[in-house]
């Protein structure tokens, strides 16, 4: 197990990869706040309540939360969600 900075983990993965290392990632996707709606549409997809609504039904990630499982990617209307 690698604990690596969050703005590290795409590098550190694609060259890990690149050594034929199997990288199974924890928190594996990143939200893009300008394109969210707050729409809700991923929630009920992801399986560990990573993704949720805060007391303004704003989305929230919870990183800890996430298990990489990348069910929400299609699921969002706004193309907010990314693969990390
Ligand atoms: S990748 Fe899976 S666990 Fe993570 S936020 Fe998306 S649906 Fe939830
Ligand atoms: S489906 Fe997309 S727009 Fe809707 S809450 Fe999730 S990330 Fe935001």
């Amino acid at each position: 197990m690698l604990d690596v900075p969050e703005n590290k983990i795409k590098e550190i993965t694609e060259t890990l990869k690149q050594n034929e290392v199997i990288v199974n990632k924890k928190g594996r996707i990143i939200i893009d706040d300008e394109l969210c709606v707050d729409c809700g549409g991923c929630i009920s997809l992801c399986p560990t309540d990573a993704l949720h609504f805060n007391d303004q039904y704003q989305l929230e990630f919870d990183y800890e939360k996430c298990i990489g499982c990348l069910l929400c990617l299609d699921s969002c209307p706004r193309y907010a969600i990314e693969e990390m």
